[in-house]
């Protein structure tokens, strides 16, 4: 699995439609300082599905739209689109190539697409489970997140070491089907004392 390219529209300080290529190796992106080298890292974040503005340094979510500057009108909708190539299938999908995508309006209307099919945000961040590359993963180290490990309490520490091992799947799993059960457990207890009130 690789990361071929982004494109990148009205996301932050990115106005004008920028297509990033990664031909493979190590790619390394050079700027002065403000240039939007951690908008990019940033871009990467938000469409597998980041959800916290605080992770992205903004207040809410429409501000990863382009607000305007000195020669520019702000726009009214943010979108990324992340290449992968998937032909080794390290991804668990049919698909040779994957494009993701995620636009966001002012208004607050938002959606995901899987290979230009509109799909559910679960779809996406179920897609990236484990596979160390998805939202919250450790494979984007933003500034300031090195610091925030080292000072991390030690369940904190746990729950990266379980991302990192594959656990934390099946936690997820467990907690669901624990909530279901739960739900199941109070529905039953409904029904007795309804028999019991009928007989
Ligand atoms: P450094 O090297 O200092 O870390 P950088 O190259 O990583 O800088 P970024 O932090 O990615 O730069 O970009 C910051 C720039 O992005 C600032 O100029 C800021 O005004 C601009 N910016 C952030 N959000 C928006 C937005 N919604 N609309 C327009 N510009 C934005």
């Amino acid at each position: 699995m690789q990361l071929k390219s982004i494109e990148i529209i009205g996301f932050k300080s990115f106005a004008d439609k920028t297509l990033i290529k990664f031909p493979g190796g190590m790619t390394g992106i050079v700027g002065p300082n403000g240039s939007g080298k951690s908008n990019i890292a940033e871009s990467i974040r938000w469409v597998m599905g980041e959800q916290s503005a605080k992770n992205l340094r903004g207040s809410r979510m429409p501000d990863v739209i382009f607000s305007g500057s000195a020669d520019r009108r702000s726009l009214g909708m943010a979108s990324v689109t992340l290449t992968l190539d998937n032909s080794d299938h390290f991804i668990k999908t049919p698909f040779d190539e994957l494009k993701l995508s995620r636009k966001l309006f002012r208004n607050g209307d938002s959606s995901y697409y899987l290979n230009e099919k509109q799909c559910r945000l679960k779809d996406i961040t179920d897609l990236f489970m484990d596979t160390g590359i998805g939202q919250g993963s450790l494979s984007i180290i933003s500034q300031g997140n090195v610091e925030q490990i080292f000072n991390s309490k030690p369940e904190e520490r746990r729950s990266i070491i379980e991302n990192v091992a594959g656990v934390y799947k099946y936690k997820q799993h467990k907690s669901t089907a624990q909530k279901e059960i739960d739900e199941t457990t109070d529905n039953l207890n409904r029904v007795e004392d309804i028999i019991s009130e009928l007989q």
